[in-house]
């Protein structure tokens, strides 16, 4: 447990996510036998070649492949590519039908940890750090999985597509406890990030097709909660918990937003859905 987590210090329990697990009324259509395929592409630079050798000696980009790929579908293989950028970026590229992923978003995750975890001696400091860059990768790999499943399968996204795909990400981070851990690091790196935004020019920020920072910190917080607000009580904001993230009067609707999300997605991907 690290210390900037408080709100999220006891998981013992994990949602109940009907993704993949939703009744099934019509004949649907088998889920494709493509997988996403993880893979290195070797760095240009030697900031990102330190990134390069803890992905993969974590094999970090396996384990979120294989979380996705027990549960969904894909028409073909569909390669999950860490690269140098040149820039701190993932995406997916509708081009090439890849997923990539920068050493240099790593590398920047990786400062914004160090600077939250500050407790403990190097070494477990460092390890605090690498567990929340697990974390944050594998939300990062589910947002842009999401994006190559509303191309690929031209899914109807209402709202912001950049919402939606944050949407399944929690979804996939939910129901588990190892996963819900993955998506509190995520939590935690867009909470600092809008903290330094505060500091920044607003009129930069909101021509971005990815909601504000905060509001990425808000949604997710309350999502996150939504889906098991036994386990993430302490998120919310009371007399009693003065230092919970998440005000009460958000909170009260959360898990029926959280529904809602799961209900969507899950309607959406039923065709593609494994087991
Ligand atoms: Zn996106």
């Amino acid at each position: 447990m690290r210390y900037h987590r408080k709100w999220a210090a006891a998981l013992t329990s994990a949602a109940l996510v009907t993704l993949g697990t939703s009744t099934v009324t019509a004949a649907p259509a088998a889920p494709g036998p493509g997988v996403l395929v993880a893979g290195y592409a070797p760095a240009e630079t030697a900031d990102d070649l330190t990134e390069q050798k803890f992905l993969e000696q974590n094999e970090v980009l396996e384990g979120a492949a294989a979380h996705a790929n027990a549960l969904i579908g894909l028409p073909q293989d569909v390669p999950v590519m860490a690269l140098s950028c040149g820039e701190i970026n993932a995406f997916w590229d509708p081009e090439s039908q890849g997923i990539g992923y920068c050493y240099e978003l790593v590398g920047y995750y990786r400062g914004v940890f160090d600077q939250l975890n500050t407790t403990g001696t190097d070494a477990q400091r460092n390890r605090a750090t690498e567990d929340d860059l697990i974390g944050i990768s594998n939300s990062v790999v589910f947002h842009e999985l999401a994006h190559a499943l509303i191309d690929i399968y031209d899914l109807p996204a209402t709202g912001r597509e950049e919402d939606a795909a944050d949407q399944l990400a929690t979804l996939l981070l939910a129901g588990d406890t190892v996963h819900q851990e993955y998506a509190v690091s995520a939590i935690e790196a867009w909470g600092a990030l809008a903290g330094a935004a505060e500091q920044g020019d607003i009129d930069e920020q909101l021509p971005d097709e990815h909601s504000l920072d905060a509001q990425r910190y808000y949604n997710a917080i309350c999502w996150l909660y939504g889906s098991d607000p036994s386990s993430f009580q302490g998120a919310v904001q009371t007399e009693a918990n003065p230092d919970g993230p998440l005000p009460a009067s958000r909170a009260e609707r959360c898990p029926e937003e959280f529904q809602k999300i799961d209900e969507a997605w899950s309607t959406l991907l039923q065709p593609y859905l494994k087991g």
